[in-house]
């Protein structure tokens, strides 16, 4: 079924593609695979807005953009990605999470493949909401299994590793989720050069506490008090 999209839909269609445009820019995601969604409003009733399934982020436009509503249901001219349900279930259990990114990109998916957690190796993990960046099981994409694997490797963080499959980012707007999947990348790039040399040294639960309060006040671009 066809929609007619707001123009604030429609300008929200534009960023997310933007989005996917600078991932596959980065190399972190390349033809169709990962997705990417925005959540529409606080009200339960506004669903958000994804790429649709299967379509190449070079040809996309936000028309094409499908609205999931929390019944899982769906307007729009395309099939929403078929990783709607993890999407779903995100927006629908984390109030402050504004948009999902879902990637394939290369070192986190090599991590991922081998199951590997990524540890308190490098002080930047406490961005992610803790000492680590959890790995999840694998299950089929698209399934409500992985939904639910994905959603409890994320508690409490917002990014984990998917078995044999890539990475999952979460944030409170699209432009931090962007750079929060940048930075969850980086870390595992340097993670996994770190292992073939030796065995990083972790910092401890104590460490990575301070940093989430430096974090707390560190005010990413703010002017100077
Ligand atoms: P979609 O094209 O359906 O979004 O699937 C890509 C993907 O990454 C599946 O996990
Ligand atoms: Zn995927």
């Amino acid at each position: 079924m066809s929609i007619n999209f707001s123009e604030q839909e429609l300008a929200l269609g534009r960023n997310i593609i933007e989005t996917c445009r600078d991932l596959e820019r980065r190399g972190l995601n390349q033809g169709t695979s990962g997705n990417v969604s925005v959540r529409l409003g606080q009200d339960s009733a506004d669903g958000f807005l994804i790429t649709p399934t299967a379509m190449p982020y070079d040809i996309m436009q936000p028309e094409d953009m499908a609205h999931m509503r929390f019944d899982g249901g769906s307007t729009g001219r395309r099939e929403p990605s078929s990783e709607w349900r993890f999407h779903l279930d995100i927006y629908r259990t984390r109030p402050e999470v504004g948009a999902v990114i879902h990637t394939h990109s290369g070192y986190s998916t090599t991590l991922a493949c081998l199951r590997r957690d990524i540890p308190a190796f490098h002080y930047m993990i406490a961005l992610f909401g803790g000492a680590d960046i959890r790995c999840s099981d694998y299950a089929t994409y698209g399934t409500q299994e992985l939904s639910d694997l994905v959603l409890k490797a994320l508690e409490g963080r917002s990014a984990a590793l998917m078995g044999s499959h890539g990475l999952i980012v979460l944030g409170p707007t699209l432009q931090r989720a962007l750079a929060l999947t940048v930075e969850a990348e980086t870390l595992a790039m340097m993670y996994w050069r770190a292992l073939q040399i030796g065995e990083p040294r972790l910092l401890d639960a104590a460490e990575i506490l301070r940093v989430r309060e430096k974090f707390a006040a560190y005010g990413y671009g703010a002017a100077k008090k």
